[in-house]
């Protein structure tokens, strides 16, 4: 199968090595016999809905957030529309803040968001950074990843989080709470890049994007051994427990 994969912003977006997730993605999908199609879309670029089965934004310094919010704000129609279709979205740190309402960044700068979670974020002057570990209820499962953001993030009364904060400061440093779920859109502060270390959930997105590429439900992909990437998970998961507390 050919995935169709839009990349948002990947001139802008991109730190602590986001853009290896879409790598990540490519090989797992290589493995079981797909190849993942990735178009980069940028500042002045169209956004067709229905033209990926899968949207991807990586972070970035609040500057690079202030360079594509008003470009990425005109097309969240489209990404309404795609998502709302049955794409799939993982979207980390900085693309996560501007799938909300608003980033409200240090300078008091108010970017606007797509709006498509339920959520807004308030830069702090403290910055949250080091190795996180969750416990992600909803798939019995959990992940290990780094975050380094000014932003907390405030969901809305009965909006899912991605995961419970086991270990690391998580959206606002005070919920408990890391990340946002809504349907098929992934939001999370976690860097690293986040999917080498955790197969699960670039299974689990692969799985959602393959379903919207055949019209079909999500289906299990055939296992791997993940020997390496479960090591990585490991060795991620223990600095996020040494680290300790929740705050
Ligand atoms: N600029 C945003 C913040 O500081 C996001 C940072 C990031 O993507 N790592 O919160």
């Amino acid at each position: 199968m050919r995935i169709r994969v839009g990349h948002l912003y990947p001139d802008y977006l991109n730190i602590y090595a986001d853009r290896g997730n879409i790598a990540v993605l490519a090989q797992r999908a290589a493995w079981r016999g797909h190849e993942l199609a990735v178009k980069p879309v940028s500042v002045g670029d169209e956004l067709q809905p229905g033209e990926h089965d899968l949207l991807y934004v990586g972070g970035g310094q609040d500057r690079e957030q202030a360079l594509v919010a008003v470009d990425l704000a005109a097309k969240a129609d489209a990404v309404a529309q795609a998502v709302s279709a049955g794409a799939a979205m993982l979207a980390v740190c900085g693309g996560y803040q501007l799938l909300g309402r608003f980033y409200r960044d240090r300078e008091g700068r108010e970017l606007p968001g797509v709006g498509i979670l339920p959520l807004h974020t308030i830069a702090g002057t403290r910055r949250m950074i080091g190795d996180v570990l969750l416990q992600c209820e909803w798939a019995g499962r959990t992940l290990a990843g780094f975050e380094n953001h000014a932003g907390r993030t405030i969901l809305d009364d009965g909006a899912e989080p991605l995961g419970r904060v086991v270990s690391g400061f998580g959206n606002d440093g005070s919920s408990g709470y890391e990340g946002c779920r809504a349907g098929r859109v992934v939001g999370t502060y976690l860097h690293g890049p986040l999917l080498p270390r955790n197969p699960w959930l670039a299974d689990w997105v692969l799985a959602q994007a393959l379903a919207h590429a055949t019209g079909g439900e999500p289906a299990d992909l055939t296992p791997l051994a993940d020997e390496l990437e479960h090591e990585a998970y490991e060795v991620a998961a223990q600095r996020a427990r040494d680290r300790g507390g929740r705050f």
